[in-house]
């Protein structure tokens, strides 16, 4: 009996990882075309100064629908990296968030925004020229776009990264460690490395809903010290605002304020947003 449900177990296990497989490679084919068709959308998420009661920026996120269901990124790009397809979706992300900060400057001069980045990209494309053709294609100035990595790549691949980060820096472009505080970089590290912002994780940012702020506190002080820019990723609640503010983190990403959108209600959300909307008075009733 218990060698038949072994058994069964392993033919169980067989299937599912089956159905994995066969999703994985599914998918693969599909993004395939999706990128050929140019159907990927890029959405738009701000970043606000909350002192200050203003947008600072926007994060691009690539979006991707597959008839009516929407992939989540985190399963889309971990197969765009595996097959090497980044390299072509990353070029249609700076494509997409070329044209619309073009268009989004007109009325908001000073906009930039965030362009999530890969390791492949480093690897497998000349990414100083294809980040540059962008910003001459669009007339943009390099400080319009800011270049996310995240601290495990960091971890990775340093030596093999750092020649290319050096040379956009060089042309003036400025990057963000992303998920800061989940990859084990040490601070000697981070203090030779040209990155100007540290975003904060969602992770440390969701115990201060339990009145835990120790972590959060700490990463804050490590960016203070190294004289980093910090922004809170995943920001949900008005507590986690208040208490963001009150440790000296300004500027927040996040659900609470808004999501990630299309271009035309980004468009729309700028124009309808009022700075008091945008800015702490909101959370201060709190601090009573
Ligand atoms: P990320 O760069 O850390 O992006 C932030 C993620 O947090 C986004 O998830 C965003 O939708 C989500 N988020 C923002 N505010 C909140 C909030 O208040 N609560 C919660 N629960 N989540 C929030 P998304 O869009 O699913 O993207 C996941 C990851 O996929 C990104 O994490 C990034 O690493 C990667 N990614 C997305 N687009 C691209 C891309 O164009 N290129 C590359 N290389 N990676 C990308
Ligand atoms: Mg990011
Ligand atoms: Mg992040
Ligand atoms: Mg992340």
């Amino acid at each position: 009996e218990a060698k038949r449900r072994g058994k069964n177990q392993v033919v169980a296990f067989k299937i599912n990882f089956l159905d994995i497989v066969s999703r994985r490679m599914q998918l693969e084919q599909a993004l395939r075309e999706a990128l050929n068709e140019q159907e990927l959308a890029i959405w738009f998420q701000p970043i606000i100064d909350a002192q200050k009661g203003c947008v600072i920026g926007l994060e691009a996120l690539s979006r991707w629908r597959l008839s009516s269901e929407f992939i989540p990124p985190n399963e889309f790009i971990s197969i765009a990296e595996a097959s090497g397809m980044i390299t072509k979706l990353g070029r249609q992300v700076f494509d997409k968030v070329g044209a619309a900060l073009q268009e989004l400057r007109i009325d908001y001069p000073q906009l930039q925004c965030n362009v999530n980045l890969s390791l492949r990209q480093f690897r497998d494309s000349d990414l100083t020229k294809d980040i540059i053709e962008c910003i001459e294609k669009y007339h943009l100035p390099a400080c319009a776009l800011h270049l996310e990595l995240t601290e495990s790549m960091i971890a990775e691949s340093e030596t093999e990264i750092l020649p290319t980060m050096q040379s956009l820096v060089g042309h003036g472009f400025k990057f963000h460690l992303d998920d800061f505080g989940t990859g084990y970089s040490s601070l000697e590290r981070l203090k030779n490395l040209p990155f100007d912002t540290l975003k904060i994780d969602r992770s440390f940012v969701v115990p201060l809903r339990q009145d835990d702020h120790v972590m959060v506190k700490n990463i804050i002080n490590i960016g203070r010290e190294l004289g980093m820019n910090l922004i809170a990723e995943g920001v949900e609640t008005e507590v986690e605002v208040h208490k963001l503010l009150q440790l000296g983190c300004h500027q927040i990403q996040g659900y609470y304020f808004a999501r990630p959108m299309p271009l035309d209600e980004l468009k729309i959300w700028l124009a309808t947003t009022q700075p008091q909307q945008l800015a702490a008075h909101k959370s201060s009733q709190l601090s009573q």
